[in-house]
């Protein structure tokens, strides 16, 4: 498994849970909330790599489950992988996946997004904001140095997965 892009995402998570702490009473992020799993994005090798590495880590039984679920078709237009308003591959979802919900600043154009469903009373603070260029960054840094920065589809991933 690839330590950079493991401790990316990790402490991605880690940002994530701090500042849906801070702002509980703010952030409509929770378990069954799928309204930023509503396409098939396109990942790094690398963080494909880590799905692959975490499918083939579970018991064989879990693995057939899973295959057995994914060869069901879930909702057109949502991400492959959302089933029951739930991620399959959540322990292992990429970078992207981990940030949702949070405060996103692109710093080279001033802009702050998040989901509409967030911060209804206004912007966090600063100091809460996620610098999306800087992470996107680090993560091309890690896919480029490991020889894994092609890009696939979360589909074409599943389809890799369910032979
Ligand atoms: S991989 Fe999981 S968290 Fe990411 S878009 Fe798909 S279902 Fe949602």
């Amino acid at each position: 498994m690839n330590k950079p892009i493991v401790s990316l995402q990790e402490n991605a998570s880690g940002f994530f849970d701090k500042i849906h702490q801070k702002h509980a009473s703010q952030m409509e992020c929770r378990k069954g909330c799928s309204k930023c799993c509503q396409t098939d994005i396109s990942i790094f090798e690398i963080e494909a790599e880590r799905v692959t590495d975490w499918f083939k880590a579970q018991a064989p039984e879990e693995q057939a489950r899973l295959r057995e679920l994914w060869n069901t078709p879930n909702q057109q237009s949502y991400c492959t992988f959302l089933y029951n308003d739930q991620c399959t591959i959540y322990e292992a979802r990429p970078l992207i996946c981990r940030t949702q919900g949070l405060p996103l600043f692109v710093a080279s154009v001033n802009f702050l997004d998040y989901c509409p469903l967030n911060f209804k009373d206004g912007d966090p603070p600063k100091e809460d904001w996620l610098n999306l260029e800087r992470m996107n960054t680090l993560l091309s840094f890690a896919a480029s140095n490991a020889g894994l920065d092609k890009r696939i589809r979360l589909k074409k991933l599943k389809e890799l997965l369910v032979p």
